[in-house]
């Protein structure tokens, strides 16, 4: 076991003892993509105690190119990100628990989970703005610190969040451009994903092995196409006043009633519809009756698809759907209630 992480603990500021703490650590990453991946091998690979992976998608072909946990099989198979994720984190290092869970992160869902698990930090690769402005509220309502890491095109950023201390990301809302696009709008090019990871990755074993003193505070950006390379003091931009880390804080983000069950999925032509289901939708029931439809239906244990009028309609254990092939929410809505409702 020693011999494994040898040339960590070597590493004075983390050493035996670094080791041993990181290895009490469960770790919450949300996104199973680009980001996910590359922080999900390097966090297992330095022997953290627990890693849980929250993701909704399944791999397709396109996310090869960046996304270093997957393999053509797993696009083959469309397995869920979650599942193809730890059955590789598993093969590199069997000391890790690894838990996958296919699901939509909500504010109802991340704060049950929080309040049931001990999670010391949320890792964000998620591309998605709402999501990181729940891991936001939930961070400060819990006092667990966050990485934000985003990328896209050949620019990256980072950001920790630590609770009570570092502005929150509601606080540098307003005041720090934080970009918009996605990358299945504009592309991206995997080194600034290596980039993005590489900053999360050493602040979460900063923050893993009891050296938070250590911690950047500054929110870096960089273009490695225009060799930009930005460091920003943001320390000022800590808002008394913000709804979401300030003395009357409210965590706006976290309000149940805001969460929409239709989500137009960004940058992509695809909408997702989850149901209010409890219990998951019956796979198999479900595959009867659509075949028993003339539909030519794929699937694996955790979700079903099938083509039908130029769109792609995926279905999936947790009771999701997801609708490709259009960004028309009512078009959407009809397809759906005619196959699922
Ligand atoms: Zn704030």
């Amino acid at each position: 076991m020693m011999e494994r992480y040898s040339r960590q603990t070597l590493f004075s500021p983390i050493g035996e003892n670094g080791q041993k703490l990181l290895g009490q650590k469960h770790v919450l990453l949300i996104g199973a993509g680009a980001l996910g991946t590359g922080n999900a091998e390097a966090l297992v690979r330095a022997g953290i105690g627990r890693l849980t992976i929250v993701d909704r998608d399944y791999v397709e072909w396109s996310n090869l190119q960046r996304q270093q946990l997957y393999s053509e099989e797993d696009a083959r198979g469309k397995l869920p990100k979650a599942i193809a994720a730890k059955a590789r984190l598993e093969k590199i290092n069997s000391e890790v628990e690894i838990v996958a869970l296919v699901d939509d992160v909500t504010a109802e869902s991340l704060e049950n989970f929080v309040k049931e698990e001990h999670v010391s930090l949320l890792l964000d690769a998620t591309d998605n703005f709402d999501i990181r402005l729940i891991m936001n509220d939930i961070s400060q309502k819990y006092g667990i610190p966050w990485i934000y890491g985003a990328c896209v095109g050949s620019y990256g950023l980072s950001f920790t969040v630590l609770p009570g201390e570092t502005p929150c990301l509601q606080c540098l809302l307003n005041t720090v451009p934080l970009g918009g696009a996605t990358c299945d709008t504009v592309g991206i090019i995997s080194p600034v994903v290596g980039m993005v990871v590489a900053h999360q990755v050493a602040e979460a074993l900063k923050l893993l092995t009891g050296n938070t003193e250590a911690c950047r505070r500054k929110l870096v950006s960089f273009d490695l196409w225009k060799n930009h390379y930005v460091s920003m003091d943001v320390s000022k931009m800590k808002q008394a006043g913000c709804k979401s880390c300030g003395e009357n804080r409210t965590y706006p983000n976290l309000d149940f009633e805001n969460q929409t069950k239709t989500a137009v999925l960004c940058g992509r032509d695809s909408i997702q519809i989850r149901p209010s289901i409890t219990g998951g939708r019956d796979l198999a029931g479900l595959k009867r009756v659509l075949v028993e439809r003339g539909m030519a239906v794929e699937g694996n244990p955790y979700l079903l698809s099938f083509e039908i009028e130029n769109h792609r309609l995926v279905a999936f254990k947790d009771g999701r759907v997801l609708i490709h092939g259009t960004k028309d929410v009512q078009a959407a809505k009809s397809l759906y209630y005619r196959y699922f409702g």
